[in-house]
């Protein structure tokens, strides 16, 4: 299959989660691309009216470039439990309320996960990324990281539900561990080297 090529040297980041934008930002400017944030050219976030994670990343790149005029990425994510039937899954920033309260996201999770009587604790992380272009054009790939919930949470770095997710293989949680390790391995990562290695062949 072809893919259209990123040509131009600079995009739009199109999300309004700080945490997103940062590993987003550092994952396109090591490939040289620079970065407009949504932030900074005033983009409404559109609602995420989606039932996957690819069709609300399309959503919010297509809105993001009609508006910019310039190309633009868009990630939706999130925490899929296999004992909870994918649950939070495209829900994930929503089980958190309008506060953005993860530790109050996570127990929930851990409190469902307990009534659901399941010895399952398995988990993985899901990332669509869309990168849309102003004429409608858009290429989106899927990324994952499998692992297992611990509880209770640990660690203090990245967002949302990383400490709780320990992933395969490893000792720390995505909140424990070093950045760098979690760019290395996570599902945004997974996510964009396919994007890299589709449409982003000129860069970096
Ligand atoms: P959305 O894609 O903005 O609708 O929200 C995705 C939500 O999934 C985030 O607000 C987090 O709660 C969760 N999520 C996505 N990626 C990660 C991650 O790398 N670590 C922890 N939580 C994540």
């Amino acid at each position: 299959m072809s893919h259209r090529q990123l040509t131009e040297p600079k995009l739009v980041v199109a999300s309004h989660n700080p945490g997103k934008v940062r590993e987003i930002a550092e994952l396109v400017a090591a490939a040289g691309i620079e970065v407009v944030s949504a932030a900074e050219i005033g983009l409404d976030e559109p609602e995420e009216t989606g039932t996957t994670f690819i069709a609300n990343a399309e959503l919010k790149a297509l809105a993001a470039a009609n508006v910019s005029g310039l190309p633009s990425l868009a990630d939706d994510s999130g925490l899929a439990v296999h004992a909870l039937g994918g649950e939070p899954g495209i829900y994930s920033a929503r089980w958190a309320g309008p506060e953005k309260d993860f530790p109050a996201a996570m127990k929930i999770v851990e409190d469902r996960l307990a009534s659901s009587r399941s010895q399952d604790r398995s988990a993985h992380f899901a990332c669509a990324l869309c990168l849309a272009w102003p004429d409608g054009h858009s290429e989106t790939f899927e990324g994952q990281v499998h692992g297992t919930l611990v509880w209770p949470p640990r660690g203090d770095r990245g967002f949302g539900y990383d400490p709780v997710f320990l992933a395969d293989g490893e000792a720390e949680t995505f909140g424990e561990m070093a950045p760098s390790r979690k760019h290395a391995m996570s599902h945004r990562a997974n996510a964009f080297k396919l994007l890299l290695e589709a449409c982003l062949n000129g860069h970096g």
